[in-house]
C-alpha cells in the first residue's frame, strides 16, 4: 500500500488517499509487507525505512501493512492484533503444509476463511493494481487526471496550506470560443485540440504541478509551494504555448484565472471560486489573457490583469 508521506499522516485518510497511496513510490508493497513478516531478510535500508514509518505511524502502521497485502482497510485499534493472528496462522500453516507458507497465502486464508473479514477476494498482480488505479485518475483523451483527482488533491493541498502555512496556487484553464471550433470543424477535431493542448499542458508543467481536466474544455493546474505571483507568470507561459492550430491555420487559445490560498482563501471552494472569477473576467473582456485573483488589505479582492504578450 501507500504510506502517506509523514506531513499528510495527521490528516483523516480516506479511502480514496489509501488507493491513491498505492501509485506512491514510497509505497510499502506487498513484498515489504511479506519480508516484515519474515518471507524473506530485510535490507538495512529497509529496517531504517520500517523504524521511520513506525514511529510517524504509530499503530496505522498495522492497518498499512494489511492494507498492502489485502487492499483493504482494517482500522487501527483492530489492525495489530489480526496481523500477529495472521502471522500465528501462517505459522501454524507451514507447520502443517511442511513448508514456508507466504504471508499473502496466510492472510487469504485466515481474512476469508476464518475471520470472514474478506468476502470475495480475488488473486490481482500488484503492477495490474497499479494499472487500475492509474487508470481510474486519469482521463482518457488527454491523459491528464481527472476531476475526482482534481479535487482530492486541491482538497489536500489547501488542508495543508491552512495548517502548515504551506502556499499552493490553482489556475483554472478554459479554450476559447470551443463551441465554434467543434461546429465548424467538427467533433472529431475539436478533440485532437483538447489532446494536443494536453500534452502541452503537461509538457510545460513542473513535474511538482499536478495538471488535470477539470471538465470539458477546461483544465485545472494545481501548483504546490508557489506564491499567486509566480503563478502568474507560469500560467502566461502556459497560454503563450497552449495555443493550437486549425486546419485552415487559425489559432485556438486559452484564457487563464490564477489564484492562491491565503488569509482569505482556506477552502478548497473559496480557491476554485477565486480562480473561477479571474476565468471569469477574462472571457468577459476579451479572452486569451490571463488574469490574477489577488486580495487587499481591506480584506476585499481585486484582479489583476497580466499583459498579454503576442
Ligand atoms: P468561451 O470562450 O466563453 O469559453 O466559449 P466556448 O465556446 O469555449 O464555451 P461553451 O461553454 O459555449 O462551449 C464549450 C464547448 O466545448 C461545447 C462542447 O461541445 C465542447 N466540448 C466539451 N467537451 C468536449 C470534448 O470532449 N470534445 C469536444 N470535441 N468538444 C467538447
Ligand atoms: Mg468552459
Ligand atoms: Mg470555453
Amino acid at each position: 500500500m501507500k504510506i502517506l508521506n509523514n506531513n499528510s499522516s495527521s490528516f483523516e485518510e480516506t479511502d480514496a488517499d489509501r488507493r491513491r497511496g498505492i501509485l506512491d513510490d514510497n509505497a510499502l508493497s506487498v513484498d515489504l509487507a511479506s519480508a516484515v513478516a519474515g518471507d524473506r531478510q530485510l535490507t538495512e535500508a529497509e529496517k531504517h525505512r520500517l523504524d521511520d514509518l513506525r514511529a510517524s505511524r504509530g499503530l496505522r502502521f498495522y492497518s498499512d501493512l494489511l492494507y498492502s497485502i489485502t487492499h483493504q482497510f482494517f482500522p487501527p485499534e483492530v489492525a495489530e492484533g489480526l496481523w500477529t493472528d495472521v502471522l500465528r496462522h501462517k505459522k501454524q500453516l507451514s507447520t502443517v503444509l511442511g513448508r514456508n507458507v507466504r504471508t499473502v497465502v496466510a492472510a487469504l486464508d485466515y481474512l476469508s476463511n476464518i475471520t470472514g473479514d474478506m468476502c470475495s477476494p480475488t488473486l490481482v498482480g500488484e503492477a495490474v493494481i497499479e494499472e487500475i488505479v492509474e487508470l481510474s485518475l486519469r482521463d482518457g483523451l488527454t491523459g491528464l487526471f481527472n476531476h475526482t483527482y482534481f479535487f482530492q488533491q486541491i482538497d489536500l493541498e489547501v488542508r495543508r496550506s491552512v495548517r502548515y502555512g504551506a502556499i499552493v496556487s490553482l489556475m483554472l484553464i478554459d479554450i476559447d470560443d470551443f463551441k465554434g471550433v467543434n461546429d465548424t470543424y467538427g467533433h472529431q477535431e475539436g478533440d485532437r485540440i483538447l489532446a494536443g493542448m494536453g500534452r502541452t499542458l503537461i509538457r510545460m508543467a513542473r513535474d511538482s504541478d499536478i495538471c488535470c481536466r477539470y471538465g470539458g474544455e477546461e483544465f485545472a493546474v494545481i501548483l504546490p509551494l508557489t506564491n499567486v505571483r509566480k503563478a502568474g507568470v507560469i500560467a502566461d507561459r502556459i497560454r503563450g504555448k497552449m495555443a493550437e492550430h486549425l486546419p485552415d491555420g487559425q489559432t485556438v487559445t486559452v484564457s487563464i484565472g490564477v489564484a492562491s490560498c491565503g488569509k482569505m482563501t482556506r477552502t478548497c471552494r473559496d480557491l476554485v471560486e477565486n480562480a473561477d472569477a479571474a476565468l471569469y473576467h477574462v472571457k468577459r473582456s476579451g479572452k486569451n489573457r490571463v488574469e490574477v485573483w489577488l486580495p487587499t488589505s481591506d480584506g476585499k479582492a481585486h484582479l489583476k490583469k497580466r499583459r498579454k504578450k503576442p
